[in-house]
């Protein structure tokens, strides 16, 4: 096999490379500081614990421009967030008349399949639709909306297309009911201004992975007096909200990479993203955006493209060869052996659902790396489509 000549990766949306400065902070609570922070009643290391451990809350709950008595319970990561803010609330709920759930069809697995198990329990799921660019139909929304309605669960900004929604009025229109917002912010935070207050958000899922923390880190967001019940039994950790010995270094590692989070960081992202952008756009014939058109609806760090007459599957395999790391949302590489659900809620065909690439970026990468993408990225596609039978095929 030819050597290639750097590594690209550009699955940012997927997972990020920890901070140095993260890695160095969690070491210290591996090492040296390792109590378990509910023995701060006993002992001087469960103090410092503790600390470590409030520390991280108040570090996020600043970030998300909390007000006073608003929570935020750790887990192990996003999807457990998902779990906990939908069952948590829906297998608690004391008000017989509200059985209806309402989410959007590009959520993430994690509330998509937690939605489905609700289903079965008895709950009544609607599903609100969004349109080609992955924005959520508000009139719709409004349609769908009754006081049946429990809680409306709305992906901030999607994994796959960044699309970010218009939270606050998503938020309006939600309320007018007396339904309760939920919203998976896994890949919103740090990315778009975050303000719970403001934009009155009950209930709100991080993750620490995807924003240079640790994996298998991650919590729920619950503002005061949201009767969010736990969804696993045990110990009194976490308010007694989430049982199980606190992952102290995991916490600490994720209220880090909430500290050391720096706009230029955010700049330098969306900078080498347009670049991208314009790089791909320019110098290869055919190229289709997928999710918003207007960059600035859209994460920094994503990009999201297809290659008309191709396929994701070959381009993702050449592209690997040449070292740089990208995902498609065709059906053969889906554990779920299907094309990318979020693709399809918005109405994309099966053919450029197939044809779709994923860029994801991060703080790591240089104009060089995105010289290199956009060089390998055209020669591949050329080639493919030197080659490809379906020249024809309408996207
Ligand atoms: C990654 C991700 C999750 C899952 O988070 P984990 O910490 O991996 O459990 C949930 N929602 C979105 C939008 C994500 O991108």
């Amino acid at each position: 096999m030819k050597k290639y000549q750097r590594t690209v990766y550009l699955d940012n949306n997927a997972t990020t490379r920890v901070d140095n400065k993260v890695t160095e902070y969690m070491n210290h609570y591996f090492l040296q500081d390792y109590a378990v922070a509910s023995s701060q009643f006993s002992h001087t290391p469960g103090i410092k614990a503790r600390d470590a451990v409030e520390k991280a809350r108040s570090i996020i709950l600043g970030k998300l421009r909390s007000g006073p008595g608003d929570q935020f319970i750790f887990t192990s990561g996003g999807a457990e967030s998902n779990n906990m803010a939908l069952k948590g609330l829906a297998l608690t709920n004391k008000d017989p008349s509200r059985k209806k759930i309402i989410i959007s069809g590009i959520e993430h697995f994690s509330v998509l399949n937690t939605a489905k198990a609700l289903e079965k329990s008895g709950f009544e799921v609607k599903e609100v639709k969004v349109d080609g660019q992955g924005f959520i139909d508000l009139e719709h929304l409004q349609s769908l909306l009754d006081e049946k309605t429990l809680l409306v669960s709305i992906i901030y900004a999607n994994h796959e297309v960044g699309t970010i929604q218009d939270m606050p009025k998503i938020s309006d229109i939600v309320h007018q009911k007396g339904a309760l917002l939920h919203t998976d912010a896994a890949i919103a935070f740090l990315q778009t201004p975050i303000d719970v207050q403001k934009q009155n958000i009950d209930l709100l899922s991080l993750s620490a992975h995807k924003i240079h923390g640790p994996k298998g880190s991650g919590g729920l967001f619950i503002k005061k007096n949201i009767p969010v019940q736990k969804i696993l039994d045990g110990g009194y950790q976490e308010n007694n909200l989430r049982p199980g010995t606190e992952n102290v270094p995991g916490i600490a590692g994720f209220g880090k990479a909430v500290e050391i989070f720096k706009e230029k960081d955010l700049e330098k992202v969306k900078g080498l993203r347009d670049y991208l952008y314009n790089g791909l756009g320019s110098r290869i014939e055919h190229v289709l955006i997928n999710g918003s058109k207007d960059l600035s609806k859209r994460v920094a760090n994503n990009l999201n493209v297809s290659f008309e007459y191709i396929e994701g599957e070959s381009v993702v395999l050449h592209l690997d060869m040449r070292g740089i790391a990208v995902i498609t949302g065709s059906a053969c590489f889906s554990r779920a052996l299907q094309a990318s659900h979020v693709l399809l809620a918005m109405g994309f065909t099966h053919e450029r659902a197939h044809g779709s690439i994923k860029y994801s970026l991060s703080k790591y990468l240089t104009r060089a790396d995105m010289d290199y993408t956009i060089k390998q990225t055209k020669e591949v596609v050329e080639k493919l489509r030197d080659l490809s039978p379906l020249k024809s095929t309408t996207f």
